[in-house]
């Protein structure tokens, strides 16, 4: 399941641990080995979501103590909207995804939910809020039914569908000849990396989170697979708090904030429009993307 997941090796044993019936996404997020010291307080309440305004306050976080990564860093996502998050690699994108899973907690500041830190509330209730659309999809072997409905625990064949056909696989699904009970994985159907994603999206859709996490969602795919998943998760954004960290500029165009994370802050945020009027580091990279496409397609018309 992406960068939120570390060695591959934790794979297998969240896969025994799935095929024991646990299918709670919090609960796979519950075996990578958390520091210990990312623990419920005693008694702590349930997140109530109210809205879902998720909040950055002058967070300093480093994986190693004498390395920060994010250096005082606040960000402002409004409930309802959708917030892009680009800059170099390495520049700690991921690492705002791991520290509002709670995946870690923050060495000064605080992530707000509704003005609950995430540090105080139960971190089940807090992980039942938050969906991801991960990079590299993992499928299970088993049905590709199964596949979806472990976005939440107990749900129905008609819910099932229902997601599935928000996320753009249903026909698919149909036209194989054991439909749902299609086998996939190693052993079965071999999805496509564009179909893995809808899987992934699917999933979200049955969990109906109030905040939304995709990241590098479409990377991995090629730029038409891309174009159509971009519409199916435009889709699922609305209404929801979204997190977007995005490799290709092209993809968040119609975030209502971007943030340009660089040197463990933010550099720069505003609207695309915003930051290309800057002429600052947005538009070095927006500039630099162009000419890449254009390269690209003329390459396309030679070959
Ligand atoms: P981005 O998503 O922007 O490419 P990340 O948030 O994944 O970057 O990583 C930010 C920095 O933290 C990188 O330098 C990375 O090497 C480092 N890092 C990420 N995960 C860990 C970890 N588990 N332990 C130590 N360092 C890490
Ligand atoms: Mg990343």
């Amino acid at each position: 399941l992406s960068q939120l997941f570390r060695p591959l090796d934790l794979l297998g044993m969240v896969y025994r641990t799935i095929r024991q019936g646990v299918i709670d996404m919090g609960a796979m997020f519950d075996l990578i080995d958390t520091p210990a010291e990312v623990v419920d307080a005693p008694g702590a309440p349930a997140l109530a979501v109210t809205g879902g305004h998720v909040r950055f306050d002058d967070v300093v976080f480093g994986y190693e103590p004498d390395r920060p990564i994010l250096k005082g860093l606040t960000l402002d996502v409004p409930a309802g909207t959708t917030c892009a998050v680009v800059g170099p690699s390495g520049a700690g994108k991921s690492t705002l995804a791991r520290l509002l899973y709670r995946f870690y907690d923050v060495n000064q500041g605080a992530i707000t939910i509704d003005g609950q830190p995430v540090a105080r509330v139960a971190q089940d209730s807090l992980r039942a809020a938050i969906g991801i659309v991960p990079q590299d999809t993992v499928l299970f072997n088993d049905t590709i039914g199964y596949n979806i409905a472990y976005g939440r625990e107990g749900a129905g064949e008609a819910e099932v569908e229902r997601a599935a056909k928000g996320a753009a696989i249903a026909d698919f699904i149909e036209r194989q000849p054991q439909g749902y009970a299609t086998r996939v994985g190693e052993r079965g159907l071999k999805l496509s990396g564009g179909e893995k994603q809808r899987v992934a999206i699917a999933r979200t859709l049955l969990k109906n989170p109030p905040i939304l996490i995709l990241d590098e969602a479409t990377s991995a795919l090629d730029s038409r697979t891309e174009a159509d998943i971009l519409a199916t998760l435009q889709a699922i954004e609305r209404g929801r708090t979204t997190l977007v960290i995005a490799h290709r500029l092209s993809t968040i165009v119609h975030a209502d904030q971007i943030v340009v994370l660089d040197g463990g802050r933010v550099a720069e945020r505003g609207t695309h429009g915003e930051l290309l009027a800057r002429g600052g580091l947005y538009a070095e990279m927006w500039a630099r993307q162009a000419a890449e496409v254009e390269e690209a397609a003329e390459d396309a018309l030679l070959a």
